[in-house]
């Protein structure tokens, strides 16, 4: 079988641990052999981005804006520990928190659905896309604790040195206060980022906020996603089919949990970091959770929403066989793909991603399934594999199909 063509490579950036065990054979047994795969790699392996004082990072997240579609493996976010485990020279910081600080984007996180792993929530019958807002607010506090009597005021002095003043409250005893921020261009590119990805993926977008009681602060985004959708969006939602609405985040929650999904939630940074652990767990399992960054430029990185997996690394090392799910994995590779052939207008690529990610979910459906899935399915008689045998398991079923 001749191999499927590629045109302008996608940028891959290899991990740590366990997901980098697994993305060396995903690559082996399940892209390599079909696709004519042209990558530009960065390894983001903890060791080479300490041996690099992390510029490999940063080359990774610039790449991704000159190829516009990028592939993240799982990485460490360096703590006390791993600066021992790997003799860092540095507590690096989070890739994550480098690439999204360059590329500004918007997080998009999507649970994969398979029969046989039901949502606690029984209604729910298509994915809850959570699109988090991933600048500001709490994340950039300064807080303050009021030891007694006084007044606590809100300060802003303009460029010329004129002051506005309001008062938080004139404090009898002690107490707490906090103050945070957003930025106009901020809000904007995160209403930008979530208005394409509702055109991309064909679905209604809900923003939900608690604007009644914070009259200026979420009024702000309310009335920012407003106008950038009358003025720039309205047409192309009404020529897609798909609709926009704002509603108030209690009211957002209530009809979340009586609808049948199939939309995307877009939610402040706090309640997003909330909300999108709520609806992994209803959905069943972080190791079946995708994510995407999109930036409002429309570069897109694509990556599993789970960690390196460390626990099964240790036991991988000792030479156990793990039975680590590599599917939130396959699917960043199918997301990258997709839209590789669909920005180089390659039909066979993108149609080559649907039957990978097809092969995984009739697998699961076919009862083969790795030990996290086989604990909480609803099928019977699960055979549980590990991840190799998985991995094998899923190519058998896509090369029937190809
Ligand atoms: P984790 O890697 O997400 O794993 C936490 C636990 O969830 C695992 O021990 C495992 O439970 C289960 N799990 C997660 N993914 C699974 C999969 N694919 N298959 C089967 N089980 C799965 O989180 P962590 O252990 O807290 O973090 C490990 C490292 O990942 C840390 O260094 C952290 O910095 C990093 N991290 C990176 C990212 C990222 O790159 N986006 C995100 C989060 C964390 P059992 O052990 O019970 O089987
Ligand atoms: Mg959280």
């Amino acid at each position: 079988m001749e191999k499927i063509k590629m045109t302008t490579p996608l940028v891959e950036m290899d991990g740590d641990e366990m997901t980098r065990v697994l993305w060396k054979m995903i690559k082996d047994e399940l892209l390599l052999p079909f696709v004519d795969l042209k990558t530009e790699y960065y390894d983001l392996g903890l060791e080479y981005r300490n041996e690099t004082n992390d510029q490999v990072t940063v080359d990774s997240a610039n790449a991704t804006k000159k190829y516009g579609v990028a592939v993240k493996c799982a990485t460490i976010t360096p703590n006390a520990a791993r600066m021992t485990e790997y003799n860092l020279k540095e507590m690096w910081k989070s890739p994550n928190g480098t690439i999204r600080a360059i590329l500004d984007g918007t997080v998009f996180r999507a649970p994969i659905i398979v029969k046989g792993i039901e949502p606690y929530v029984s209604t729910w019958k298509k994915p809850i896309t959570i699109a988090r807002h991933a600048y500001g607010d709490v994340y950039k506090g300064t807080e303050m604790k009021i030891p007694g009597p006084g007044k606590a005021e809100l300060v802003y002095t303009a460029e010329d040195g004129s002051e506005t003043r309001e008062l938080i409250h004139d404090f009898k005893g002690s107490g707490i206060i906090q103050g945070m921020h957003n930025l106009t261009s901020s809000i904007e590119s995160f209403a930008r980022s979530c208005f394409n990805f509702a055109l991309d993926t064909k679905q209604d977008l809900w923003f939900a906020t608690k604007d009644t009681i914070s009259k200026k602060y979420d009024h702000t985004f309310k009335d920012i996603f407003q106008e950038i959708f009358d003025a720039e969006y309205a047409e192309k939602f009404k020529a897609a089919g798909i609709e926009y609405f704002y509603t108030l985040i209690d009211d957002a929650v209530a009809r979340v949990i009586r609808s049948e999904g199939g939309y995307i939630w877009a939610c402040k940074n706090y309640d997003g970091d909330v909300m999108s652990d709520m609806v992994a767990t209803a959905f069943g399992s972080l190791s079946m959770m995708t994510s995407v960054l999109v930036s409002p430029e429309g570069n897109y990185e694509y990556e599993a929403a789970h960690g390196t997996v460390q626990r099964h690394y240790y036991k991988y090392l000792k030479g156990e066989k793990t039975s680590t799910n590599p599917i939130a994995t396959i699917f960043a590779w199918t997301g990258a793909l997709r839209k590789r052939g669909e920005m180089d207008q390659l039909p066979e690529l993108m149609g080559f991603a649907d039957k990978l990610e097809k092969a995984c979910i009739d697998t699961i459906e076919n009862g083969e399934m790795t030990n996290d899935l086989a604990i909480i399915t609803k099928l019977p008689n699960p055979v549980v594999l590990n991840s190799e045998e998985f991995i094998k398991a899923i190519r058998k079923t896509l090369e029937a199909s190809l």
